[in-house]
Parts: C-alpha cells; structure tokens; sequence
C-alpha cells in the first residue's frame, strides 16, 4: 500500500544517536517508490526554548544535511522547513479551537518539560502537539515514523483528526505509527536527548570520543560490583545492552553478549568496546557521507526551496478544505 510518511526533527541544537537509530534510520526505510514522503525540520516547535536566532538557522541547514547523508534522495522525499508553510500555523489555530486544554496538560513530555524548566512555561509548550498535529494532518499523513517518546503526540493527532471529522465531516485520515518504536538510552540511562548534552551521543562525534564517553559514563549494571559477578543485562544494565540490541546485527551475536553478561564471561569495558565497535559500523558511512556536503549551502537551500513549493502546494488543499467546512473565507 502506498503511504504518505511525514515526521520531522526540532531545529535544537545538532542530532543524535537517538535521533538516527529512532527517527531517521526509518524515514530512509520508508524512501520507496509509490510512497510520498515528507521529512521536514521542525524550526517553529524549537521557538518553545527560543534560542538564539543564527542557531536556529543554523542548526535547520546543518539537519538538512544529515537528512541528505543518511540517505535521503531530495529527489525522492521532500525536505522541508516547517516555516516555509504558514498554512500549517494557521491549520495550528483552527485545531486549537477543538482541543481541551486539560488534555494537554497531561501529556508526559509537557509534565517532564515544565518540571525540567519551571520558570519557562510558554503556551507553546503547551500547544507543541497541537502543532505537530497541524504537521501531521495538514499533508494527510499516514504514516508517521518517530520514537516511542512521540507516541502521545501522535495519539493526540488521532484524536483531533477523530473531533474534526466527527463535527465537520470526513477530512483527515487518522495516521499510523510504526508497530515497533524504540527508546535509545543515553549514556546515564535516561533517554538519549539533544537537550541533555552529558547524556547524548552525536552523529558528529568521532569513533574515538564515543569511544571514550562510553568508557567514563556509560552506565551499566550499577549491581555488578566486580568483574567476576554475573551482571544482568536486560533489566539492569542501563546505557550499552540495550544500544547493543539495536546496532549490534544479528539474533546470534546479541544474545551472545548477553549470554557473556549473565555469565560473567565479559566485563563492562569489554561490552563498551564492542558496543562501540558496532556504533561505529552504523555511524561510519553517514559521517563519510556527511563530509560529502559540509560545504554544500547553496545546494541546501535549493532542497528547502523546492521541499517548501511541493509540501506547500499539498498542505493548501487541505486547509482550504477545512476554511471551508468552519466557516472562514479569505476576502
Ligand atoms: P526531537 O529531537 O525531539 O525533535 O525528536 C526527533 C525524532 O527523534 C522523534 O521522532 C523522536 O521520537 C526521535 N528521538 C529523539 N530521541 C530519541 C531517543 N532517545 N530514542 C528514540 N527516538 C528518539
């Protein structure tokens, strides 16, 4: 069957082992013919912590280019700047209109955001996936591969597209997520985030520097005091086993590790280097890829112009549709 795929990145500082092996690994998956795929930069969503302005342009081009390295074709996907397309603001507001507030609240990544930063609580924050439902439903999305921490978010897209359609008439297609979304730690065991730069492993870091982050702050089974105490990789061991089952290939060789573990047949260090071994075959041909287009600027905005007509021309339609069915005309 063929699909609509969109998702999309925050332009908030550069991307992560979390990002690649959750988010970006799978828009290339989807990159296939017959299927439309819409990958954008998410630069209004970043505005919630508003940082500086040259990072945020910055950081938009840079992301565009790690899209590009990791192998998506700007021929094949559009590749887009959110703020390229006022219609999805506008699409924001309108849906805005059908969303509860209390609802909002309870979302987790808006508890954990406001406990993370108390003095910053904006209405953005509150309406973040109101927004990323105006992302989703605006191209008729359906199919929108993220991490399992966007579950909620995307659930919430489900259900304004459900209160819309309900009251105004079949318009929006309900999105799927994947069957299967991950959650990749990051070196304390948290999940891995660009906001936590302790925690994080970036795509830009050299194999030597992961290397050395795992060797210093990789937590793992905080209970196997010495090298000859069985550990237990699937529920304590916090930041390498679990990377290990999503980069190290093969059934065989993942349990072999955790085999070693439960046997105390491999230490922790031992672990670490192969983790970062297998890291390293994962990260090598984007980073060769990446070197390709450091430099390619020009070529990048060319990707955002052309991504920004095409996605535009398709969110259009559908916000024209929906002026209509509530009532607004343009004069
Ligand atoms: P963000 O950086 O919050 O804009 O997230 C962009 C995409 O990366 C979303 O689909 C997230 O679910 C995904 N993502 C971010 N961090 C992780 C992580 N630690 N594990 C899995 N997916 C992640």
């Amino acid at each position: 069957m063929s699909q609509i795929v969109l998702s999309g990145i925050r332009a908030t500082s550069r991307l992560q082992l979390g990002n690649f092996l959750g988010a970006v690994i799978n828009f290339v998956k989807f990159q296939q013919p017959g299927n439309t795929c819409m990958y954008f930069i998410a630069d209004l969503h970043s505005l919630t912590t508003m940082e500086s302005p040259e990072e945020i342009r910055g950081n938009l081009t840079e992301i565009v280019k790690d899209y590009i390295a990791a192998g998506l074709d700007p021929e094949q996907s559009i590749i887009y700047a959110q703020s390229s397309i006022p219609e999805i603001s506008e699409l924001c507001l309108y849906l805005s209109m059908i969303q509860q507030v209390g609802e909002l609240e309870r979302i987790p990544t808006f508890k954990e955001k406001i406990k993370k930063n108390p003095d910053n609580v904006n209405l953005g924050l509150l309406t973040y996936p109101v927004l990323m439902a105006a992302d989703i439903l605006g191209p008729k999305a359906t199919l929108v591969p993220v991490g399992e921490d966007q579950v909620p978010n995307v659930e919430l897209a489900r259900s304004l597209a459900r209160k819309f359609n309900n009251r105004f008439g079949e318009t929006f297609i309900l999105p799927e997520m994947m069957t299967e979304m991950i959650r990749v730690p990051g070196l304390d065991g948290k999940k891995m985030s660009k906001s936590d730069a302790d925690n994080a492993i970036e795509l830009s870091m050299t194999i030597p520097v992961i290397r050395e982050r795992y060797l210093k702050f990789g937590v793992t089974d905080i209970e196997r005091k010495l090298r000859s105490d069985p550990g237990d990789p699937y529920k304590r061991c916090q930041s390498v086993y679990p990377v290990h089952e999503l980069v190290t290939v093969g059934e065989i060789e993942i349990r072999a590790i955790a085999n070693a573990c439960l046997k105390a047949e491999i230490g922790c260090v031992e672990c670490k280097h192969q983790l970062v071994d297998n890291i390293a075959k994962v990260l090598e041909p984007f980073q060769a890829a990446r070197v390709e287009i450091v430099d390619k600027n020009d070529f990048v905005r060319e990707v955002l112009h052309e991504g920004g007509k095409k996605a535009r021309a398709l969110i259009i339609e559908t916000v024209k549709e929906v002026r209509e069915k509530i009532g607004i005309v343009i004069y």
